[in-house]
């Protein structure tokens, strides 16, 4: 009996040995294939993207509420109202599968009617940003554990999803949406255990300001997105909005989930606090005029870092709290 136990518990062993070995060869191969992609893709220029005069942007889903009434989970929904559009952008993360969501409720809060929203941007199939795993596994992206109709809403996803009421087009190259509003294209990364990322941020164009980029998790890389933004556009590039992903001291997903997943690294190797200084600094070249971190895939330690080096011009990215840029 003892001997067939220590056969199997070697058998597991090796099995998971061949599995660790498996993820490890399968994210090298697409981190290969992921920076050759972004080597060999040059963006022709996005002409005439216009304007709008005002953009807002109001924090639905975040790690934190501006107060204890407001639901705050490591996710990302925020809502942008520029130029008559108003588009959600990602849906949150829905961790316990609730109904209402903790964005249904916030939206409740904060007098945001569904019915108002005529565009959904899904910036990546990620858990926190298609509303929880159920959602990201079937490739849809849901506001809630019922079904929200959205006949009403057009909704851009960075590759091939569906939704059973919401018109859905795949946005994997630049496209302006509406007057003033487009987004990049998708920029590819690796992600351990998770095969290739590929993700869009959002630009709007206010007039006498510049592009404002609106960011989910930040996969992609800032330096990245800033490059891709001075590809497609001849404005210059006035603030950057969301999740950046540097949890270098805590993650808000627990078992440190988001140290592990999500860094474009192996599971071993850590988002040193150097790159986040490095980032910061090279974010700190752009004349940025505005610029908040999401809290829900960075640490208190990364934003402290931002709120340090561009003082005045830092916002908290908190639910509740609006962000303007213009008039
Ligand atoms: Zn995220
Ligand atoms: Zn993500």
């Amino acid at each position: 009996m003892m001997k067939i136990m220590a056969y199997v518990i070697l058998a597991v062993v090796v099995l998971g040995l061949f599995v660790f070995a498996f993820s490890v060869r399968n994210f090298l191969r697409n981190n290969k294939i992921a920076e050759a992609s972004w080597e060999e893709y040059k963006p022709e220029k996005l002409e005439n993207l216009g304007t709008v005069k005002e953009l807002k942007i109001m924090p639905l889903v975040d790690h934190y509420t501006v107060n204890d009434s407001l639901a705050g989970e490591p996710g990302v929904s925020y809502l942008v109202s520029a130029g008559g559009k108003k588009i959600l952008f990602d849906v949150g993360y829905n961790l316990n599968n609730e109904h209402p969501s903790p964005l249904l409720r916030n939206m409740k809060q904060l007098g945001v009617d569904i019915n108002d929203i005529d565009t959904i941007v899904i910036s990546h199939n990620h858990v926190d940003h298609t509303g929880g795993m159920k959602a990201m596994k079937q490739h849809t992206f849901l506001l809630s554990r019922e079904e929200v109709d959205l006949s009403h809403v057009k909704a851009y996803v960075p590759e091939k999803m569906s939704h059973t009421t919401a018109e859905v087009e795949a946005t994997p190259g630049p496209k302006k949406i509406a007057e003033g509003i487009a987004t990049i294209g998708t920029i590819d990364r690796a992600i351990w255990g998770m095969g290739i990322t590929s993700e869009q941020a959002l630009a709007v164009n206010v007039e006498g300001k510049g592009l404002v980029l609106i960011v989910g998790c930040g996969h992609q890389k800032a330096v990245r997105i800033l490059e891709r933004a001075r590809d497609l556009f001849d404005v210059p590039i006035y603030g950057v909005i969301g999740g950046l992903h540097y949890p270098v001291e805590e993650s808000r997903m627990k078992y440190n989930l988001q140290k592990i997943f999500g860094t474009g690294k192996l599971p071993w190797q850590k988002i040193e606090k150097q790159e986040v200084l490095e980032a910061v600094a090279e974010l700190n070249k752009t004349n940025l005029r505005i610029i908040g971190i999401s809290a829900h895939d960075s640490c208190d330690w990364t934003l402290d870092k931002f709120r340090e080096v561009f003082r005045d011009r830092y916002v908290d990215v908190m639910v509740g709290r609006e962000i303007r840029v213009g008039q």
